[in-house]
């Protein structure tokens, strides 16, 4: 009961704390499902590791040109291995998520192509990449046209839209496993499976490309299983395992990743070039990391599902349903109540705790967002982080947790915002 004392020191009244305890007490047989994806996950990442004689050497990294840069080739080998694909791309000259993705998307497309997302909207950044919204350099100034196939409302895929949407000029499908910014649900690895045999059934020659940002790790499946060309993310979220410093990745067909390769450096140099500088130990041992770190953010996710579906808010992923990434999302309904989740999960941060955040305008995003943040590796989402767009409905959507205690903390530190401000009532 040491812990009491503690919590309370942290803010954390004694109503709130046994309010989550009780939840926490329902979920043991959850947590220990979880467990078991984390350790078939953690045993994939020492065999990828062990098969390509990753060494000491390895951590070491280059200056200049970055010739013979053994660590990362061998990186690049091992992030192969652990999505069974030929090849993988993976860098800090990537900045981020968005980067990795525009480059998969420019470098495999050509003038003349159309690229199509079967699964709607994709991520909000991704507009101004493609051109959905006119935008600077996007795809669309350079001839690459976008056909888009809505869900159907029940979440499920249009199979009749995607068939007559795809047409000569299809070149590239674009899957987003994760829900980002919506409330549709996310796609588990299966169902991403299924969707591409349709689409392979249809034509053939089509690049599948799946934007995998947050769903590395929670299934012991990755979309490269089952037939995704390529799979792309950012290192800041699961697969950095919390300590890589910045970074994407790419993995997938020899062929997509040299095209990425030639456009991320240079035709000719490709990835022969690229010098991994002081990085390259922490994208190792943050992929180490990163089956363990996965599933604290998803305990963490669950019990706030469990905690705010009880108290009568809309949760998406609800309470019971299995999960196929670590996003929560949590349906406020007022600006005030958004605010007040995210000031609880700052005020929980072991960085930044004493901040209050605010909502403001962010490049690549169409209204003000407000976010929760205090990370140790800056905007790194794979840190328990909340943020959602100052738009009806209010929703906030929250991610990470690099420890389960961490993760516990921040959501009661939530809900004690919530009481205080006379929004929840236990
Ligand atoms: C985070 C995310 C992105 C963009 O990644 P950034 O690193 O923020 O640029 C793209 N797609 C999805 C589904 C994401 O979750």
């Amino acid at each position: 009961m040491q812990n009491q004392s503690l919590y309370s020191q942290l803010h954390i009244s004694s109503e709130v704390l046994s309010f989550g305890n009780a939840v926490w007490a329902s979920l043991s047989d959850r947590f220990q499902k979880i467990d078991e994806v984390s350790e078939y996950n953690q045993l994939k990442v020492i065999k990828a590791m062990q098969d390509n004689r990753v060494s000491e050497a390895c951590m070491l990294g280059t200056t200049g040109y970055g010739y013979n840069d053994l660590g990362r080739d061998t990186l690049e080998k091992v992030y192969a291995s652990v999505f069974h694909t030929e090849d993988a791309l993976v860098r800090p000259q990537i900045t981020c998520g968005t980067h990795a993705l525009a480059l998969a998307l420019m470098s495999n497309l050509r003038p003349g192509d159309e690229l199509l997302s079967p699964v709607g909207k994709p991520y909000d950044t991704l507009e101004e990449v493609i051109g959905i919204r006119p935008s600077r350099g996007s795809l669309a100034e350079y001839g690459i046209t976008y056909r888009q196939v809505d869900l159907k409302e029940d979440g499920s895929f249009d199979y009749d839209g995607i068939r007559s949407a795809i047409n000569e000029k299809t070149k590239l499908v674009t899957i987003q496993r994760s829900k980002g910014y919506q409330t549709r649900p996310s796609f588990g690895v299966d169902q991403i499976g299924q969707l591409i045999a349709f689409i392979r059934n249809e034509k053939p020659e089509l690049t599948v490309m799946v934007d995998n940002c947050y769903g590395e790790f929670v299934e012991e499946k990755e979309p490269s299983d089952c037939g995704a060309d390529i799979v792309v993310g950012s290192l800041i979220k699961n697969i950095g395992g919390g300590l890589s410093p910045i970074g994407g990745y790419l993995a997938g067909k020899k062929e997509c990743i040299e095209n990425a390769a030639v456009r991320l450096t240079s035709p000719g140099l490709g990835k022969e070039v690229g010098a991994s500088l002081e990085v390259l130990r922490s994208l190792y041992q943050g992929l180490f990391f990163a089956p363990n770190v996965t599933a604290n953010a998803l305990k963490t996710a669950i019990f706030a599902a469990n905690i705010y579906e009880k108290l009568g808010f809309d949760v998406i992923p609800n309470a019971k349903e299995e999960r196929h990434d670590i996003i929560q999302a949590i349906t406020f309904g007022t600006p005030e109540g958004l605010c007040g989740f995210c000031e609880g999960i700052q005020k929980a941060s072991p960085v930044d705790g004493f901040v209050k955040p605010e909502p403001w305008d962010m490049p690549g995003y169409d209204s003000k967002v407000i976010m929760a943040a205090g990370a140790f590796i800056s905007g790194s989402s794979i840190e328990l982080s909340a943020d959602g767009p100052m738009r009806e409905p209010y929703a906030a959507y929250f991610q990470g947790g690099l420890t389960w205690q961490h993760g516990k903390l921040g959501i009661l530190s939530s809900l004690q915002a919530l009481v205080e401000k006379g929004i929840v009532t236990l």
